[in-house]
């Protein structure tokens, strides 16, 4: 099952706060997704296609209740996958259609649209509910171990605009594209999604989806700290294959007796633990030396054998 169908079954469990008010929300949030504002000036009808049979009974019982019409109900099983089923729930005649739009104050098939329907979206109760019937009607929201998308569209300009505006109040980020002349209202942050579940009520769905985001996180760190050690590891077995490299050219030009003093024990031990940390070595010197300390010292040898190269190229050029 997708994770989309998830939410949407979870959708479908969700009881209306106010059946007076939410119901007629609903009822707007489906229309504005369905292909009302379809450029095919023949197909006269609103046409409501999912794969939820639990949306189809609920989209068909609200309008029943509301406005006391049956909208027609169409099943179509897919030929090649048996399972594969779509319902329609249609509203067939423009009276039909007509007696419902005239409540929004929406013109059916026009270009234009107004933003009149925004006055049955005062209350937060009927917000809520008209964000989640825009979601089961028009939305759809990616697997979240894949990538964080969600995304609802309408032929509805305003629609989209509004739903743009209504999510701004709560802090969610939409932005919106036109593809073929439906415009998708769309959100890409994790935590955006988050609260937009929260808000049309999916709260199973919300729950797995942190899990998923606490687990990806977790990964991301996880190899942020991997890749981290790898580089240092590299950076501190380089400086000790240069050390190394050092100390021998030292040993066979003058020999390792002839240095300072407090560079003989450091110069033996870097050469017998060529992997040792800056710390180990420290460790091993007596007395014990900090890190920055050795640092110095093998520093120091690094220099004395700069200068031996030096000496050795300009006896050679002579
Ligand atoms: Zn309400």
């Amino acid at each position: 099952m997708s994770f989309s169908t998830l939410v949407k079954d979870e959708l479908c469990r969700v009881e209306l706060q106010h059946d007076a008010c939410c119901m007629k929300a609903e009822v707007l949030g489906v229309i504005l997704t369905g292909n009302l504002f379809s450029n095919d000036k023949n197909s006269r009808n609103v046409r409501m296609v999912t794969e939820n049979a639990a949306f189809a009974r609920r989209i068909y019982s609200t309008i029943r209740k509301v406005y006391g019409i049956s909208p027609e109900v169409a099943i179509r099983r897919s030929s090649k996958l048996k399972k594969h089923v779509s319902y329609s729930v249609i509203l067939a005649s423009m009276q039909l259609i007509n007696k419902i739009l005239y409540d929004f104050g929406i013109s059916a098939f026009s270009e234009e649209s107004s933003n009149r329907f925004t006055k049955h979206l005062k209350r937060v109760c009927c917000k809520k509910s008209f964000l989640r019937a825009a979601f089961l009607s028009g939305g759809s929201i990616s697997d979240p171990e894949k990538t964080y998308h969600l995304e609802i569209s309408t032929r509805n300009n305003v629609c989209a605009q509004v739903i743009k505006e209504l999510l701004a109040d709560y802090g969610i980020n939409v932005k919106i594209i036109t593809r073929k002349g439906i415009f998708v209202a769309y959100i890409k942050e994790g935590e955006n999604i988050v609260d937009f579940l929260n808000i049309i009520g999916a709260h199973s769905a919300l729950m797995e989806l942190e899990n998923v985001r606490i687990l990806k996180d977790m990964r991301n760190s996880v190899n942020r700290i991997v890749n981290c050690e790898t580089a240092n590891l590299e950076k501190t077995v380089n400086a000790s294959v240069r050390q190394v490299d050092n100390i021998r050219l030292i040993q066979s030009v003058m020999g390792i007796d002839k240095l300072p003093e407090n560079l003989v024990e450091i110069a033996n031990l870097r050469l017998e633990y060529g992997e040792a940390s800056l710390k180990e070595l420290g460790d091993m010197l007596h007395p014990r030396l900090g890190k920055s300390g050795v640092n110095h010292r093998l520093r120091k040898l690094d220099e004395i054998a700069d200068q031996l190269r030096d000496n050795m190229k300009r006896i050679s050029v002579k």
